[in-house]
């Protein structure tokens, strides 16, 4: 999958594949000139936006894949920010702190089970409380294993559904995280200064911050000008009681993120599919 960005020294328009780092390096491919784009882009961002073009595409299967991607990486990125923002608050250095991180998530990165127990744990420790989304119907499990393991043909009702869940989850998530957000964004400039100093005379660095159904409400006014969400228009939260008032509040949430930003993504349909 690929997004457009223009060359710095043309203009033209070159189709980058997405990196896992953030880092795409490109050559034009008119004039040949040499540039580094960096992507201020979590990679569950990247992925729910990547799920919710396939969904405005039609490709109802596909964005189940990418959905359930992303909220993976969402409890990735949930543990590194609990993780080094407990380091922020002790003498280590933020480099040591990121390398035991790193070294640690080692052990779990080849299952996605050991990483939803350090989630359940980093979350207890955060909140003070149980995760108590971590159900199959809290996490629509049944539904993404029918889908992805075996075969199942999704309805577009039913992968608006799941995508609802997933997104209010995370953007509920996110919101209680808060300023720890910051902590990973912050070891990404890591990796990008790291880059950027070793980059070869003749490439210009550009840094770029794609909107997306996430960002554009994390960073309100660092993008291109969003109405804030009108709460009001939604059923409240306290006043959710059933599990079909949680899924209409979780539709309209989602619903209202596709009204506002779904637009935005319209520069990521891909030719590179
Ligand atoms: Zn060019």
């Amino acid at each position: 999958m690929d997004f457009p960005t223009p060359c710095p020294a043309c203009g033209f328009e070159n189709r980058v594949a997405f990196t896992e780092s953030g880092v795409h390096d490109v050559t034009c491919a008119q004039c040949r000139a040499r540039s580094c784009v960096f992507l201020r882009k979590q990679r569950f961002e990247v992925l729910f936006d990547l799920g919710t073009r396939a969904l405005m595409d039609g490709y109802a299967r596909e964005a189940v894949a990418s959905f359930a991607a992303a909220l993976e990486r969402f409890f990735e990125f949930y543990v590194r920010a609990f993780a080094l923002q407990q380091a922020a608050g002790t003498e280590q250095d933020f480099g040591a702190a990121q390398a035991a991180l790193d070294g640690t998530w080692r052990h779990v990165a080849s299952q996605s089970e050991r990483q939803l127990g350090m989630f359940a744990l980093a979350y207890l420790l955060r909140e003070g409380r149980e995760p108590e989304f971590l159900t199959p119907a809290g996490l629509g499990t049944d539904f993404r294993n029918r889908v992805i393991h075996r075969g199942a043909l999704p309805t577009r009702a039913e992968v608006n559904a799941y995508a609802a869940g997933v997104f209010a989850l995370i953007d509920r998530l996110l919101t209680e995280l808060g300023e720890a957000a910051a902590h990973v964004e912050l070891a990404q400039e890591g990796v990008f200064a790291a880059h950027l100093a070793r980059l070869p005379d003749g490439v210009t660095a550009v840094f770029e911050e794609h909107p997306g159904m996430f960002r554009a409400r994390r960073f309100a006014g660092s993008g291109p000008a969003l109405s804030p969400v009108p709460k009001a228009d939604l059923p409240a939260v306290k006043g959710v009681r059933g599990v079909n008032d949680a899924r209409a509040f979780q539709q309209a949430l989602f619903q209202q993120a596709l009204a506002e930003r779904g637009a935005l993504l319209q520069a990521f349909k891909g030719s590179g599919r």
